[in-house]
């Protein structure tokens, strides 16, 4: 699924085949969970491939590997030069690109120097379908933010992540949303959430969530195009008076919900402000005057 005969895949400075990757089996990553990565996309536009807001992820990449005293030596520019040959070698304009930051051997709970930067591509083509989400209230919170940094984009939170979608789909459903430790609505698994009542957008402020690049991009759309959004801590009750709710992720996108829990939002999704701004998120994604240019 992730790869055929011909995909090579970036390893600190080297062009390689999956298959011949030698990852051990020691390393402090696989067995504590302290890495970083991202999940990002490219669009075919009619002047290539756009890594869509590319220098935003990356930069999350390096803020996320400092928060973890994980020292890389790269730079978004030159991650963004890495991406794009990677994608030219494999061919891939509509893709999905996976950079992981992974250290060295070590079973002792110590810092460690050895770093190691690896960044695959696969084909990801267009997610056709609007389906809609039912969304449970997850038994799990968020990660308290003062026992991890929260706001990067670390390997072992995706334990949480796993956990609660693990819980909703053994339950018939298609999504958790989590609260965090002040029982404050914070996010879905691997997605932020937003709710519109009575014309207005809400969406949880920083500070118990990842910030997300489309979380931004949405806020950003939003402005431009005079759709009010209110950043503000909310409980479940206020979600289930709710018109309409969505979620926002590279992967997701923009993606309706049809329900949470026991309520169904009453507002046709393609009559939403979530479905007006999915249109618009789906335009600017593949909006060519906004390649970002690197050599
Ligand atoms: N929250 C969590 C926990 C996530 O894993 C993701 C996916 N990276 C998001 C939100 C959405 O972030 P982005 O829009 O940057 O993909």
């Amino acid at each position: 699924m992730y790869y055929k005969e011909s995909t090579l895949v970036y390893l600190d400075g080297q062009w390689l085949h999956p298959k011949s990757l030698d990852c051990s089996l020691y390393s402090q990553t696989l067995h504590y969970g302290i890495g970083v990565f991202e999940g990002i996309r490219a669009y075919k536009t009619p002047r290539g491939a756009k890594i869509y807001r590319g220098r935003a992820h990356y930069q999350r990449l390096l803020d996320s590997c400092a928060k973890m005293h994980i020292k890389l030596d790269y730079t978004v520019d030159q991650l963004m030069d890495l991406t794009h040959e990677l994608l030219r070698k494999n061919g891939l304009e509509d893709a999905y690109i996976r950079p992981l930051v992974y250290q060295g051997d070590s079973m002792a709970l110590a810092p460690i120097e050895e770093t190691h930067l690896f960044i695959a591509t696969w084909e990801w083509g267009r997610y056709l379908g609007d389906s809609l989400l039912k969304v449970k209230t997850s038994s799990y919170q968020r990660p308290n933010p003062k026992s991890t940094h929260i706001e990067a984009k670390t390997c072992g939170h995706y334990v949480n992540s796993l956990l609660a979608t693990r819980e909703a789909k053994s339950q018939g459903f298609n999504e958790a949303l989590l609260t965090d430790l002040n029982g404050h609505v914070a996010e879905g698994s691997s997605a932020n959430f937003f709710f519109e009542k009575d014309g207005v957008l809400y969406t949880p402020p920083l500070g118990h969530i990842l910030p997300g690049i489309t979380r931004q991009a949405i806020l950003d759309l939003a402005e431009a195009n005079g759709i009010k959004v209110e950043q503000k801590f909310f409980t479940l009750d206020e979600v289930k008076q709710a018109d309409s709710a969505f979620f926002t992720g590279t992967a997701a996108e923009v993606a309706g919900a049809e329900s949470l829990d026991d309520y169904r939002f009453p507002l046709p999704w393609k009559d939403s402000l979530g479905h007006r701004l999915s249109e618009l998120y789906t335009e600017d994604v593949r909006r060519p005057e906004t390649v970002e240019a690197t050599s």
